[in-house]
């Protein structure tokens, strides 16, 4: 069982609708629900979007929170937030893919000053109830799987392959996206033509591969390997397939230096790896998770820091 998110702060102008373990969702606080017969026949509304008009504008904002084993630990990795929203903001801008981010305008409320770094506004969508998984290595669970299958997610691979080795070609694992509380879970390719159809099915594939072929070679310019990324698409009312949540984050990707990776050096990446190795060694999974050190904390928000910064050459917003 998911421990509970920290409840979402009272924002001017915002209506709080939904809590994931990393970020809250708001809708405009003078949105009335539509209740028109057209409106009941249209898509029902996922439990993320609070019942948000489809393509009405929500406000997602990045906590501080950070979850490892499917718990939401403390205390926050301060910074943390903000430094997610502008790298998500700063991939979608290096994507050449339609992306859920609205401008704002007078319609809209303000995005209130408190949360600004950290928060973006977006089309709410229908979100597809997969995690688009592209791994162009071999790493974690895709590893652990390999070991007994010689294959990830149904995709054979060849023999010999070693942890952390970089995969013939990128290849497309999806999940099923589990209700909050539940584990996300591995599935193959046929089982997501069977969630969404085929043509849905193609497109979310196609697309994940594409971004991802496109964000390793990003990455790799400045010195980063993209091991692995998972992506969340949405439809809007047009029935267009559009990127959305956080993309290409070190909450959704494992990040690689480069230089240490050519070195021998497998397996040290930009993310919260500190905090899931400091929890292995000091928990042994039962109850209350213990409350992270100081000092994990600190070289975990380094870290997020880092990446930002390798990838944006600019500074990484602090709190
Ligand atoms: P986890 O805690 O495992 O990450 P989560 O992904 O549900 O679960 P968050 O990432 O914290 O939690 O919350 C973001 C939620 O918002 C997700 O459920 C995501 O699918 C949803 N979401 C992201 N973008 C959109 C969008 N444009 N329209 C509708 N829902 C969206
Ligand atoms: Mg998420």
């Amino acid at each position: 069982m998911t421990s509970t998110p920290a409840t979402a702060v009272d924002l001017p102008g915002w209506r709080h609708v939904y809590s994931g373990k990393v970020r809250d969702l708001y809708v405009p606080s003078t949105d009335q629900a539509p209740k028109t017969p057209e409106a009941s026949e249209a898509p029902e509304a996922s439990e993320a979007d609070g019942g948000a008009p489809a393509d009405g504008a929500m406000l997602i904002v990045a906590s501080d929170r950070v979850s490892a084993f499917d718990h939401v630990l403390e205390p926050g990795i301060h910074g943390k937030g903000a430094v997610l929203t502008q790298l998500s903001r700063w991939w979608f801008d290096q994507l050449a893919v339609p992306d859920h981010r609205v401008a704002e305008t007078g319609a809209l409320p303000p995005v209130p000053a408190d949360v600004s770094e950290r928060a973006m506004i977006v089309r709410s969508l229908d979100m597809f109830p997969v995690e688009c998984v592209v791994r162009g290595y071999l790493s974690g669970s895709g590893w652990k799987e390999y070991q007994t299958t010689q294959s990830v997610c149904g995709v054979a691979l060849p023999a010999g392959l070693a942890d952390g080795d970089r995969l013939p070609t990128p290849i497309y694992t999806p999940a099923y996206k589990a209700p909050l509380g539940e584990h996300d879970e591995n599935i193959t390719f046929e089982r997501t033509v069977e969630l969404v159809g085929a043509d849905a099915a193609e497109a979310l594939r196609d697309l994940s591969l594409s971004v991802y072929a496109r964000a390793a070679a990003v990455a790799e310019s400045h010195g980063v390997i993209l091991a692995d990324t998972k992506f969340e698409f949405g439809r809007d009312t047009s029935g267009e397939i559009v990127l959305a949540d956080e993309v290409l984050t070190s909450d959704s990707s494992r990040y690689w230096d480069a230089a240490e990776y050519a070195a021998g050096r497998r397996g040290v990446s930009f993310d919260k790896q500190i905090v899931r190795d400091w929890l292995a060694a000091n928990w042994d999974g039962s109850g209350v998770p213990p409350r992270l050190p100081h000092e994990i904390v600190e070289r975990t928000a380094a870290r997020y820091r880092e990446l930002f910064e390798l990838l944006t050459s600019t500074p990484a917003p602090r709190d």
